[in-house]
């Protein structure tokens, strides 16, 4: 006898997660519970078949012989497979899987499953939020802009406008509960009365599910989103779009759509809370002599003056010139650093200048440098 594929069995795709199988185990169980289904022998065979491949797929180990192996590498020692019988290839007892998956019995199955006592109006679920990784340039985050996002999400089906019914086709009155919504169910001493877990407590059902989404009631669209994105925006903050998430299950809220920004590295500046970094080269004879120099910032230039004796590694601050603060008015600092270059190559002339200047210079001027020989002193011996 050939089985179902576990997957299959489940409905869910080979890469699900435990939150989507147990999702899928929890709703075929309760379709085919044995309560429901009395003296059904066919639900009763279901029920086993889905434990059976819940319990396999739940565990990685297991799963992950079945996916090598298949059925087969549940068949060791000869013990047959378990799907038609009791007992075989060392499977649990199906009716303490259900518990398990349900949160360990009580009453709290029931509520857990269905919403909470019924109250909930056909079932009707919030939509899951959606997440959107998107990269700026640090200039934009400077600015602000406007980005258009075109991302993938379930939406309410446009044939069915989300009921999951053919358009035409009625609503009819639910056959396991007879329209009430709720059913009573017993298990061992103690009696239940629940919502209906065909209509969700609805007391409907659906006649025709629609053609277009198997009754789902939603499709997958390629949605596009504006977003407006704030000038001072920084690395790790998230916008939200409001309903701009997936639909719904059966009328229910749309979830959100989250935008994570990231800034993207930028070639000369560097990024502490809004205060930007630089650094440039200057001519040793610029921080000797003193002048100005034209330096970047993310706009337009700056003029900075470096005073004469500047040394290598000082750092200047141009104000206002960071990033605008994203709560509140005014910007940050640019913090520029300036590194002073001695030459590489001189030529004649130039070497016999800067000899001409050392020999002008007698003993060093540089106060650093002289309390430098007079702490060194006692080592020049
Ligand atoms: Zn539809
Ligand atoms: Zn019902």
């Amino acid at each position: 006898m050939s089985k179902v594929d576990y997957y299959q069995l489940l409905g869910v795709r080979r890469d699900a997660d435990s939150d989507a199988l147990k999702k899928a185990y929890r709703k075929l169980a309760v379709k085919y519970h044995p309560d429901k289904n009395p003296g059904d022998a066919e639900a009763e065979a279901k029920f086993k078949e889905v434990s059976e491949a819940y319990e396999v797929l739940k565990d990685a180990d297991k799963r992950a012989a079945y996916d090598r192996y298949g059925h087969d590498a549940f068949k060791a020692g000869g013990m047959g497979n378990a799907a038609g019988g009791a007992g075989g290839g060392g499977f649990h007892d199906p009716f303490d899987m259900f518990r398990e998956a349900f949160g360990g019995g009580g009453g709290g199955i029931f509520e857990d499953l269905f919403g909470g006592g019924g109250r909930s109006s056909g079932g009707a679920q919030h939509g899951a939020d959606l997440r959107y990784d998107l990269e700026i340039s640090l200039e934009q985050a400077a600015e602000g802009t406007e980005k258009e996002i075109r991302y993938n999400r379930a939406v309410a089906c446009k044939n069915c406008s989300g009921s999951g019914a053919e358009p035409g086709s009625k609503k009819v009155t639910c056959s396991t509960c007879g329209g009430a919504g709720q059913v009573s169910s017993n298990r061992g001493f103690i009696s239940f009365r629940q919502p209906c877990p065909t209509c969700h407590g609805a007391g409907q059902k659906i006649e025709k599910p629609c053609g277009s989404c198997r009754g789902e009631g939603r499709e997958m669209e390629r949605s596009t989103v504006k977003i407006r994105i704030p000038a001072g925006v920084y690395t790790g903050a998230k916008l939200r779009s409001a309903g701009k998430g997936e639909a719904g299950h059966m009328g229910g809220q749309s979830g959100d759509l989250y935008i994570m920004i990231h800034i993207a590295e930028h070639e000369l500046f560097e990024r502490h809370e809004d205060d930007l970094f630089c650094e440039i080269p200057i001519k040793y004879t610029l921080a000797a002599l003193g002048g100005s120099i034209q330096v970047p910032t993310l706009f337009e230039k700056g003029t900075l003056k470096i005073p004469a004796g500047t040394q290598s590694g000082t750092t200047f601050r141009l104000r206002n010139h960071g990033m605008p603060h994203l709560r509140g008015s005014g910007k940050g600092d640019l913090l520029i650093r300036v590194h002073v270059e001695v030459p590489i190559k001189l030529n004649k002339e130039q070497s016999q200048k800067l000899e001409d200047y050392a020999e002008a210079c007698g003993d060093p001027a540089n106060p650093v440098c002289k309390s430098f020989i007079e702490k060194a002193k006692k080592f020049f011996r």
